[in-house]
């Protein structure tokens, strides 16, 4: 590319944990440099629409604090970017595979951790280190930290990950956001949302534990008690029947057990409800009657209200309403939670299914701490993790009893390598950190969580410094440690055409000009009106729990309120949300300083009403806490919360609080049921204000 072919656009998908997964127009200011970043109109779901953390990426891919070349720990773990020297590729790569080497000679394979999550959605630059642990043989991964609790909730009553297309929403009469917070985490929606509002004057209703951005914006908000979602879902059923606002007719074609579950509601009245949720039993009406009479509703279902140890009873019993009314049956009306299974991506040579051997080890990375920290339930008899390798993710901020995954890190005999872009609390615990690429460096493909394009994409700039993509260190690695196979031997782009292929689909040039392939099944195979994805293509309100996970003795037989794992007690009276950032996503964009000067400071969000009883003002500090830890953090006083219910909104790393120990240190890494995931909202503490001596 000549110099004068530049300023130009590029195209490109945002590779991040969101499921708005956007096609992006990039600015191209030279062969290394990116300007400003949009959204692409073309994309009728994108529809030119970004949020603005990513407009301005400029800041964060150029960011003066990037990582660009590899780097050995010399001193003090936790210390940071200074006890680190330069050292090179080569010398980095060696000393990797020696200390793998030598502790898979120690102890087998399996004590080779390699450890990642969704840093990028990229199906190559996330997946391959599948490839990598089922080649080496090492310990595999239970990837807990997001979707587990929700998927085995929706997968046990639909039997598919895929749902009405979010496009249809603009056809509806009334639009359900329950436990997400689009204006913060998926921006596309509202868009969605306020051309139904303009053009057929739907009503929105939002629910959620507090008043958010988003739930400012509803006609009906239903700030309900954290966990008690099972109950308000059965309530509204109740009303329903009560009602006969129900289709007797779809019930009977489409779903298993409309009799039974008729029969078990009786009992789970609004007033049941009102006392589990803390809504008024004249809402829970009010919310049943609005869904009732508009059979074009559209329930679009968010990740927050299902991290709670009931989280997916919750959300079976929520993903239950759209049977009931039969709004599958009308365009603009039926459920969306995620489409991972809509596009069949054939991934053998990616993820190396074809040398997976099942008998290896499966680790819970919600209990990295315990895992480091030897305890034998997880080990499963098996050998001590005493290597780690780690992408795309931050278990030091993002996974649950921070001061066990500290622990556990700073084993003396345990090797970590981390592979990353910044110096985070992570790659500060670790032995070797290699410089990654980011996604405008990189090629890749990304399914949408939440629409339905297939986006293939190819890097733009050159790599900053001596960064490498994760494929390439990767295969890297596992070169040096003499294991060889196909997918380490292709690169990115020849990968891609490979599953595209694999999968019935044109090849990567192909995907790569159309910018993205629509995957849609059509409104009839969307909303399942040709069957449900069950054995028996109806939908489940009595599931099968064994077909989405273990842990099955406390699931409900039909939609039920579960209670939560970690309720108030008499020492613990408040529940804590540990709820998402606006200009954060996860522990990424924690690094840009406009991203960080626009939230301020971690703070605990607190009601007047909570607040006079414990005789704190707005910015005192208090210490709050549970068995796991205490932490100190200001008081921002905030209308928007029941009674005993607060919220961090987070992922901030450890460091911004004022002790050095963040929110996730009150989280417990006990798992959901009943296949796992963490319940990051599932949280009982105690607060206290803190003598102002303390901190003078
Ligand atoms: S809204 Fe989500 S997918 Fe879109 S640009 Fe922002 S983070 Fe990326």
């Amino acid at each position: 590319m000549s110099a004068a072919e530049y300023p130009r656009h590029g195209f490109s998908t945002c590779p991040h944990d969101c499921p708005s997964t956007c096609a992006l127009e990039v600015e191209l200011l030279d062969e290394a440099s990116i300007g400003r970043v949009r959204g692409a109109r073309e994309n009728d779901y994108t529809a030119g629409v970004i949020c603005a953390k990513v407009a301005r990426y400029a800041e964060r891919i150029h960011h003066p604090e990037r990582l660009g070349r590899p780097l050995r720990r010399i001193g003090p773990k936790g210390q940071g970017r200074d006890a680190f020297v330069e050292t090179s590729w080569d010398e980095a790569l060696d000393e990797v595979s020696a200390a793998f080497a030598g502790a898979m000679q120690r102890h087998g394979s399996q004590t080779l951790w390699p450890y990642h999550y969704a840093g990028t959605m990229g199906l190559v630059q996330r997946d391959s280190i599948e490839l990598f642990r089922h080649l080496l043989g090492t310990s595999r991964q239970h990837s807990t930290f997001c979707i587990t609790l929700a998927d085995a909730g929706w997968i046990a009553g639909t039997g598919a990950k895929r749902g009405s297309d979010p496009r249809d929403m603009a056809h509806s009469d009334l639009i359900v956001l329950w436990g997400c917070n689009p204006v913060y985490t998926q921006v596309n929606v509202m868009h969605f949302v306020a051309r139904a509002k303009r053009e057929r004057g739907a009503k929105l209703v939002v629910v959620d534990p507090y008043r958010t951005a988003t739930a400012d914006k509803a006609d009906l908000h239903l700030m309900l008690q954290p966990g008690s979602d099972g109950a308000l879902a059965c309530a509204v059923m109740h009303q329903l029947f009560a009602d006969d606002r129900v289709d007797r007719d779809y019930l009977e074609r489409y779903t298993d057990a409309p009799a039974q579950l008729e029969a078990h509601l009786l009992s789970r009245t609004p007033a049941w409800a009102a006392e589990i949720t803390g809504l008024d039993e004249t809402r829970i009406i009010e919310f049943a009657r609005l869904y009732g009479d508009r059979p074009r509703s559209f329930l679009r279902l968010g990740y927050g209200f299902t991290r709670s140890g009931n989280g997916a009873a919750n959300m079976h019993a929520v993903s239950c309403l759209p049977a009931l009314t039969g709004a599958w049956r009308h365009r603009g009306g039926g459920a969306l939670y995620a489409n991972a299974d809509l596009y069949g991506i054939d991934q053998t040579l990616i993820k190396g299914l074809d040398v997976l051997d099942p008998d290896t080890r499966v680790l819970d990375q919600s209990r990295i701490g315990d895992v480091l920290c030897g305890n034998p339930r997880d080990l499963q008899g098996g050998p001590p993790v005493d290597a780690l390798l780690v992408q795309n993710t931050n278990p030091v901020a993002v996974a649950p009893e921070t001061r066990k995954v500290l622990a556990g890190l700073n084993r003396d005999d345990l090797f970590v390598c981390v592979h990353e872009q910044f110096m985070t609390e992570t790659a500060a615990m670790a032995d070797i950190v290699l410089p990654a690429t980011m996604f405008l460096e990189h090629d890749d493909f990304y399914q949408a969580g939440g629409h339905t394009h297939l986006q293939v994409t190819r890097g733009l700039v050159r790599p900053y410094a001596e960064c490498r993509s994760n494929h390439q260190v990767l295969a890297a690695i596992a070169t040096r440690l003499g294991y060889s196979h196909p997918g380490f031997e292709l690169d990115a782009r020849a990968l891609i055409d490979d599953a595209l292929r694999r999968s019935g689909l044109p090849g990567e040039a192909e995907l790569a000009r159309a910018r993205w392939r629509d995957c849609s099944q059509g409104f009839e195979g969307n909303n399942y009106l040709d069957g449900f994805a069950t054995p028996d293509r109806r939908f489940h309100f009595r599931p099968d729990w064994r077909r989405v996970g273990n842990d099955v003795e406390n699931m409900p037989q039909l939609p039920d309120h579960v209670s939560p794992q970690n309720p108030r007690d008499a020492g613990h009276p408040f529940r804590l949300v540990a709820a998402p950032a606006r200009q954060f996503l996860n522990t990424s964009f924690t690094e840009t300083r406009s991203s960080r000067l626009a939230e301020g400071r971690p703070q605990l969000l607190l009601s007047p009403l909570d607040a006079d009883t414990l005789g704190i003002a707005d910015g005192d500090l208090v210490r709050i806490g549970n068995r796991l830890a205490d932490i100190l953090l200001p008081v921002k006083l905030f209308e928007g919360l029941p009674a005993t219910v607060v919220v961090v909104e987070s992922i901030w790393p450890n460091h911004a609080f004022i002790e050095g120990l963040g929110i996730n240190a009150l989280v417990s890494a006990e798992p959901g049921i009943p296949n796992g995931g963490a319940v990051y909202h599932d949280t009982a503490i105690w607060i206290r204000p803190e003598p102002e001596d303390q901190h003078a």
